[in-house]
């Protein structure tokens, strides 16, 4: 979203995943401690970064970017409200009291201003290398790493022509639990990379000492045990949790609720 405000645009990103800045800052959940944004979330602010040299070419003058996100800790102040803000299209009168809703349920989210100036300045050098690759006739070669897991082309054929055989191997590396827990030697970036770049690819590359130290190795090593073997696995907690519950059994499917904003008074983002 672009809004104009006090002589400058703003490019406005909404993220549907919520922090809790009580825990820390909503800038600290984006950035690692030496300054370098998180690999969770580096998709998202290259996104931004794009959209801002985009933006600023297009309309010809500086441009802001924001992020907002949800804010997990707090507590939608006023009943109804989702259907407030839709309420709008069908009744325009209504503006003066969605918008004073919406003021009073402005803490349910936060934002992070700015883009760190390491990843505009990364995010310039790749555009800028793409056009001298254009202008030249340059075919680029493909940069492996963590980052193709996310990749448009993952499960296309098209993704072989930057994988080669390397991308239908059975035990991919990509279908490990939460990969990016596990870190280089440093404990900042996903061993992934160097991996791949190294000429690996499966999950059974992942040294056994590098899995002992993420974050998720627990269901790390239950998978990596059973899926060789191509053995099931059922948690052993899992019958007596099932024997223990009591019918009439009641279900509510999260993803039916699709929108961010809480629909009630009292619940959270
Ligand atoms: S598979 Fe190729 S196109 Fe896709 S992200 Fe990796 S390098 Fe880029």
């Amino acid at each position: 979203m672009i809004r104009h405000e006090a002589g400058h645009y703003c490019v406005i990103w909404i993220s549907t995943k919520a922090v809790e800045p009580s825990v820390c800052s909503a800038a600290e959940h984006l950035l690692r401690k030496d300054g370098n944004v998180r690999a969770e979330w580096l998709p998202v602010v290259e996104a931004m970064a794009f959209s801002k040299l985009v933006a600023s070419e297009v309309l010809g003058q500086a441009v802001k970017v924001v992020l907002i996100l949800p804010d997990a800790t707090a507590k939608n102040p006023v009943e109804n409200l989702y259907h407030w803000v839709h309420s709008l299209e069908e009744h325009p009168f209504l503006a003066p009291t969605v918008h004073a809703a919406l003021e009073r349920a402005r803490d349910l989210f936060v934002a992070v201003n700015g883009i760190p100036d390491r990843t505009q300045a990364e995010v310039a050098r790749r555009v800028e290398q793409l056009r001298r690759h254009r202008a030249e006739g340059i075919r680029p070669s493909p940069q492996l790493g963590y980052h193709c897991r996310n990749c448009v082309y993952r499960g296309c054929p098209d993704f072989e022509i930057c994988w080669g055989d390397r991308a239908g191997d059975p035990q991919h590396m990509f279908d490990l639990h939460q990969l990016y827990a596990v870190k280089d030697a440093d404990g900042w970036n996903p061993l992934a990379t160097p991996l791949i770049r190294a000429g690996k690819s499966s999950m059974y590359d992942l040294p056994d000492e590098a899995i002992a130290k993420s974050a998720h190795s627990a269901r790390q090593e239950i998978q990596l045990a059973h899926t060789r073997p191509g053995k099931e696995w059922i948690d052993p907690g899992l019958k007596p949790a099932l024997e223990s519950l009591q019918y009439p059994l009641h279900f509510y499917d999260c993803e039916t609720w699709r929108t961010v904003i809480p629909p009630y008074e009292g619940l959270r983002p």
